[in-house]
């Protein structure tokens, strides 16, 4: 029998593993963990110890690891057909999806446009956006607007409205001009305003640049309410909705990035319900499935679907379309998800688990190293300060986030941080005394790392 040490040394061997400095890996002390299986928020490891997901493996998981009623759909599925193309062809998974995703958005969407994962919902919005103005006849609106420190996924349209170093520098000159707007990240306002004690001063730079470049701007796109990958970054939904009227006022598209939003994240089903808007486009994945498989779809209006629809000599057709674009094992899962989102009351069940959140959290201020503590429906957010007072940042290289997350594993939680920022985003099934076990863990584990650093 291939025994753990044996499968981890042919890991090392032949996976090179995302976001990961593979080199971490030399010395006898940290490996990767090896999963055998997952139930509900816990994952198992080889040898029997259980995590809880903390993070819901990078925020795709909603209903749990291996749903029993998810489990049951994908198999049976699987059964029927594993997969079709859907040009010329459909399927009832598809069509039965989506038309859940436009009742559920409510009007004025009306059309769904699948893919695969967060990254390509994306690029498909980007392209949609700057396609529908070209034939709107004003081809000259072709910039994008996105904020400092945003993110929208690895591919390089998706990097090219990016802004976190880490992922974009190197490919700079690859990738193309955007324009930025200054991030409205509340613990380092860029207008120096006390957090929750501010008029959106941060979005007159918005308005600035839509009123000097309004000619030549196609969309503006956002991560709605929290900025995920620079580190579970948190605004009002105030912010939100100015920006919709700024954008109506400019005749320029609005891009909801919901790919790690929507879905329950932030106690709604999509957090543009927050700021009482709706936005030109959105884009969802991740917790489509319930984060079984990949799926991603772009969901967007009439106004845009018309700008593409004509005889075919007029060469309107959105020409785009992945292999695997509406696969019906994953709209399978997606539409049974989205039966068991409803049957079971997912969202109303949020309440309390989002209060119970919001108490745990409190504890985390008094600790010396925390310098912000934040929270946005089911995700909590604790950034770690070298000086609490003046704010100073912990170096990256420091990779504070990472022992603390090593501290955390040893003890039962799967807490995989970003940069300085250790988050909370379990599985939304997740009860309340396992948030209190979670953060519990969390905390220790801050504690232990950041008194002895
Ligand atoms: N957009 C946002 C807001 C995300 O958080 C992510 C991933 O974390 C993506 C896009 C990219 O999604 P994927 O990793 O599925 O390509």
């Amino acid at each position: 029998m291939t025994t753990k040490e044996e499968w981890i040394a042919k890991d090392l061997k032949y996976v090179w593993h995302p976001d990961t400095q593979m080199k971490q890996y030399e010395g006898a002390d940290f490996k990767p963990t090896l999963i055998e299986r997952g139930e509900g928020i816990y994952l198992y490891d080889i040898d029997g110890n259980k995590y809880i997901d903390g993070v819901s493996s990078w925020w795709v998981n909603t209903l749990g690891h291996s749903n029993p009623k998810l489990n049951n759909i994908l198999t049976q599925q699987a059964q029927k057909i594993e997969h079709v193309l859907l040009a010329d062809f459909t399927h009832i998974p598809a069509i039965e999806l989506a038309e859940k995703l436009v009742n559920l958005a409510g009007s004025p969407f009306s059309k769904v446009f699948y893919s695969d994962d967060g990254s390509t919902a994306v690029e498909v919005a980007l392209k949609m956006a700057y396609q529908y103005w070209y034939q709107k006849g004003k081809p000259e609106k072709k910039y994008f607007v996105s904020m400092t420190d945003s993110y929208h996924g690895d591919t390089l349209g998706s990097v090219s409205v990016g802004g976190i170093d880490i992922y974009k520098k190197i490919f700079n000159p690859l990738v193309f001009e955007t324009l930025k707007v200054c991030a409205p990240y509340c613990y380092r306002c860029p207008k120096n305003k006390e957090c929750g004690k501010c008029n959106i001063e941060c979005i007159d730079e918005v308005e600035a640049l839509f009123k000097s470049r309004s000619s030549e701007i196609a969309a503006m796109i956002v991560e709605p309410l929290v900025q995920g990958a620079a580190g579970m970054r948190m605004y009002p939904p105030l912010y939100l909705s100015k920006l919709r009227a700024l954008c109506d006022e400019y005749d320029i598209l609005l891009i909801d990035d919901e790919v790690a939003m929507a879905f329950g994240r932030t106690g709604k089903y999509f957090a543009f319900e927050h700021a009482n808007i709706k936005p030109d486009i959105f884009c969802v994945a991740k917790g489509i499935t319930a984060g079984y498989i990949p799926l991603a779809a772009t969901i967007t209006t009439d106004k845009i679907y018309n700008a593409f629809y004509d005889d075919f000599s007029t060469l309107k057709t959105f020409y785009h379309g992945h292999s695997f674009t509406g696969n019906p094992v994953a709209c399978a899962v997606a539409v049974e998800n989205l039966k068991i989102m409803e049957e079971e009351k997912i969202i109303d069940s949020l309440q309390p688990k989002i209060e119970k959140l919001k108490q745990c959290l409190k504890k985390f201020k008094e600790l010396q190293h925390v310098g912000d503590v934040r929270q946005t429906g089911m995700i909590g957010a604790v950034e770690m300060v070298r000086n609490k007072s003046t704010k100073e940042p912990y170096d990256f290289v420091e990779r504070i986030g990472h022992k603390v997350f090593k501290e955390a594993l040893k003890n039962g939680a799967l807490l995989r941080p970003i940069g300085n920022v250790i988050y909370f985003m379990p599985p939304l099934i997740i009860k309340e005394e396992e948030i209190e076990k979670l953060t519990k863990i969390a905390y220790n584990a801050i504690k232990t790392v950041t008194e002895m650093n």
